[in-house]
């Protein structure tokens, strides 16, 4: 059984991967000047040329890439090759204005589905293996994204899409899926409703890759409890390509970004300032790589810490966590960026409901952060020594995951506004 897909790409030397990114950077940036005007605009208004990107020590001479030029470019505006190349389109929900439309050539695709099948193959998935593909199928990239890597690999697919949860438990029972695709609340969902069936014993799943939504740990584990399987992370966007963009290993502390494919940075999402590894700030990619909709230096609004620790999976590609938050959410109290995201964890992991309430103060030019938070009813009952215990621990909590001190205060079940 082979352990990587594409063993000679994920194991390669930090020089040849940088190597493959100085030539697929320069290739890039010619290709957008010589057949996309807007992106030539974009770098004649930073007084960029061709001739000043040499390779990825001068990726931060490019100018940004945002959703808003990819609505305005909307349709064909970033396209860098003639339809007549392009053989499918992928496209975002368009829930907050126009929707973006990515376009793909079929080297696009094939570049595509080998990203799906590393996850695939990270989680243990071989020619044997049933994988059943329970995202959405249609312009949405999940279900056709690990569709593909599953053919790749050789696996049985099982094209279900979203939804009809007495057919995939059926197809699931009847043809022994080993492998499940799907976000992950629909499979906390599918696990609950097997219990409910009293087909456990009947399923033989042995893991999952779950993405598209955002998802803590508590929850990975409950499904790993519930399926009885290992479940892995897997991170995309459907402007970079969608599903499979980095992907999690055995380890599951973390994703590794493809990076003989994609460029990542780190930006601060204020200044936009490039950070060192290691730093908090919002995901940048420049996919040098695809031919038709390539994109440089998109800024994704995910908030990310990257790590370029030796991963004992062997794989040398940098690794991300899960987004910690969206750039758009965050807050900046006593200098250091929080994001409503991370004290949602440490609720949840404290066994507390997500109702909460952020209330950020200044006196005397000194900035207060104070989260609100409602008691369990079984709490409400408890004494009050009980109840400042928990208060305590809570504000060690958030304090290890904030880095800063934000106050808590335990208040009476339902108290707390709900806005729809
Ligand atoms: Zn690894």
């Amino acid at each position: 059984m082979s352990k990587y897909f594409s063993p000679e790409k994920e194991t390669a030397s930090r020089e040849q991967i940088v190597e493959w990114q100085n030539a697929g950077l320069v290739d890039c940036v010619k290709r957008v000047w010589d057949n996309v005007p807007y992106y030539r605009k974009k770098m004649e208004k930073k007084g960029v040329t061709p001739d000043d990107i040499k390779g990825i020590e001068d990726l931060h001479k490019l100018p940004f890439l945002t959703k808003d030029d990819l609505r305005d470019a909307y349709p064909y505006g970033l396209l860098a090759r003639p339809l007549s190349d392009c053989v499918r389109i992928h496209s975002t929900s368009g829930t907050t204005g126009r929707r973006v439309v990515a376009f793909y050539t079929q080297n696009d695709i094939d570049l595509w589905d080998e990203c799906c099948a590393r996850a695939l193959t990270a989680a243990g998935a071989t020619e044997d293996d049933v994988v059943q593909v329970s995202y959405g199928y249609g312009l949405f990239t999940g279900g056709f994204g690990l569709n593909g890597g599953s053919h790749k690999v050789g696996c049985l697919t099982l094209p279900m899409s979203s939804g009809n949860t007495d057919r995939q438990i059926q197809f699931m029972t009847d043809l022994g899926a080993t492998v499940l695709c799907c976000t992950p609340s629909y499979a906390a969902y599918l696990g609950e409703s097997i219990h409910e069936r009293g087909v456990r014993d009947m399923i033989h799943l042995k893991a999952g890759i779950f993405g598209a939504e955002a998802w803590t740990e508590e929850m990975r584990r409950d499904i790993e409890q519930t399926l009885g399987i290992k479940a892995y992370d897997i991170y995309g966007l459907t402007e970079i390509s969608g599903p499979g963009v980095a992907f999690e290993c055995e380890n599951q502390n973390g994703m590794h970004i493809n990076e003989d494919y994609f460029i990542v940075e780190v930006i601060d999402p204020k200044t936009g300032e490039v950070l060192p590894d290691g730093e908090k700030g919002e995901l940048v990619f420049t996919a040098f790589a695809k031919e038709a909709f390539p994109l440089l230096r998109y800024r994704t609004k995910d908030i990310c810490i990257l790590s370029r620790e030796k991963c004992s999976c062997g794989r040398t590609f940098v690794k991300m966590t899960k987004p910690l938050g969206r750039s758009d959410d965050m807050l900046i109290v006593k200098g250091v960026n929080v994001f409503p995201s991370q004290i949602e964890t440490v609720l949840l992991n404290h066994g507390y409901a997500a109702n909460y309430q952020i209330i950020v103060d200044r006196h005397k030019n000194s900035d207060s952060l104070e989260v609100r938070v409602e008691m369990t009813p079984e709490m409400f009952s408890d004494e009050l020594s009980k109840v400042s215990a928990k208060e305590r621990e809570l504000v060690a909590g958030l304090k290890s995951m904030l880095g800063i001190h934000a106050d808590d205060k335990l208040v009476t079940p339902k108290s707390i506004v709900r806005y729809a």
